[in-house]
């Protein structure tokens, strides 16, 4: 696999530093020259501009991201073992997290962290016995069958049980970036059933809970947003769940009601799902329905609510008819892509948590998200206390949260942590 003279990636002078702190990207701006037959995806050595070696990476001369750090060791063959021996830690991560999201042969997890699993623009998530791959770069584009093939013989190593199939859903913007088209299909093995029902391997049961119900999401891998599913909520959903006994309960941005399906579960007085996706919403449904929460006259049934609708004109409506719920929920999509959005996005957020802020009846619960990377978690604190200041209610945050475990953050990559939820009550 490894080329006679494999092409070289020079730096400018000076631009050595990121790659030194262990940071993977480096940037067109940072390249001096490329030195050989540099093809998308191609294998390269790194040198500084005195010629030191820095390690290897995989090249993209079409990418603004020219390279990504494969290794950090002039030495190290990036070889079948050498991605092999990757894949099988970020298995082994999974594994001993506590609860292992490997064990429940029913259980949806992350198995695959891109950059911060050492595997740069490779996402690979587990529903039951099928995974789904997103090639992001081109680095991983004209690896991915390999991948996809040495991951199953992994799984079955690591689990003991057969991997059924590996989806493709390498349909997401950054490929653009990337000059790669998008790309949906079976890679490996069967392709997916239209619809599974899974539950997430992540986060305790909860204490006492008064769950009739089995909590299973529905999961459709060719359609469903990202993967198929939100997989880095999971322990959130428990989180928030714990605060929603006896409590009236919107949960806006819903998806498929993950939120508010164990809200219910943990007692919640009633529920309103809220989403611009009709198709998510009857999904959700049907989640209700299985784990004997949505039929008449079961559970919390009779105060279940779904609305479709964008929530930005939803939540006014509701503010303007005086609605008032005890817990909401806010877990918005991605409103920043680049940096030039930032100002844009914070105006947003700081609509949707006023407004739902003013929904809020006395010693309500808010609980609201960004999974956008590029707010910090300090930037959207300060949103919500303007949010707060001009809603005229005063939040106390009670919990910071963040992405589930099977979403590690690597220190030298700050960028793998994208996901921020602050939990707070209305004092
Ligand atoms: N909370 C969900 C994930 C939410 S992702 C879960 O736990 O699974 C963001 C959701 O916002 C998506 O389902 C998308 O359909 C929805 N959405 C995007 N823009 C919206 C808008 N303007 N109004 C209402 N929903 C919107």
């Amino acid at each position: 696999m490894r080329p006679s003279a494999p092409p070289t990636l020079h730096l400018r002078p000076g631009r050595d530093k990121p790659v030194r702190g262990r940071h993977p990207w480096i940037f067109s701006g940072a390249v001096a020259r490329l030195e050989g037959e540099v093809e998308p995806g191609s294998l390269g050595r790194v040198r500084t501009a005195e010629g030191e070696e820095l390690g290897w990476a995989s090249l993209n001369p079409r990418s603004q991201i020219l390279g990504r750090m494969l290794s950090w060791q002039p030495e190290a063959r990036i070889d079948e073992a050498f991605w092999r021996a990757r894949l099988a830690e970020a298995l082994d991560l999974r594994a001993a997290l506590p609860d292992s999201p490997l064990a429940d042969p029913e259980g949806a997890c992350r198995l695959v962290h891109a950059e911060s699993d050492g595997l740069p623009g490779l996402v690979i998530d587990r529903y039951g016995p099928f995974l789904v791959l997103q090639a992001l770069t081109a680095g991983i584009e004209v690896l991915k069958q390999d991948l996809a093939a040495w991951t199953a013989e992994l799984w079955r190593a690591a689990t003991g049980r057969d991997c059924a199939g590996i989806y493709e859903r390498s349909d997401v913007d950054v490929r653009a970036k990337e000059g790669l088209a998008e790309q949906v299909g079976p890679l490996w093995g069967e392709a997916p059933p239209p619809r599974l029902w899974l539950r997430e391997a992540l986060g305790k049961p909860l204490a006492g809970g008064a769950g009739p119900a089995e909590v299973r999401l529905p999961v459709d891998i060719a359609s469903g947003h990202k993967t198929g599913a939100y997989l880095d909520q999971a322990v959130n959903r428990r989180r928030v769940a714990a605060y929603a006994r006896g409590r009236r309960v919107l949960n806006a941005f819903c998806y498929t009601g993950g939120f508010g399906l164990h809200a219910l579960a943990a007692g919640a007085a009633s529920l309103t799902q809220m989403d611009s996706s009709a198709t998510a919403l009857a999904a959700g449904a049907e989640a209700l329905e299985r784990a004997g929460l949505g039929g008449p006259g079961e559970g919390a049934a009779g105060a279940v609510e779904w609305v479709e609708a964008d929530a930005f004109t939803q939540l006014r409506r509701w503010r303007d008819a005086g609605r008032q719920w005890d817990l909401i929920v806010l877990d918005p999509p991605k409103f920043v892509q680049h940096a030039g959005q930032i100002a844009k996005a914070g105006r947003a957020y700081k609509d949707i948590n006023l407004l739902a802020l003013k929904l809020l009846a006395p010693g309500g619960i808010l609980a609201s998200f960004s999974c956008s990377g590029l707010v910090s978690p300090d930037l959207f604190l300060q949103i919500l206390h303007g949010a707060a200041l001009d809603a005229g209610r005063d939040l106390c945050i009670v919990e910071t949260l963040g992405q589930a475990p099977d979403h590690p953050v690597r220190l030298s990559f700050p960028e793998g942590r994208y996901l921020k939820g602050l939990l707070g009550r209305v004092v």
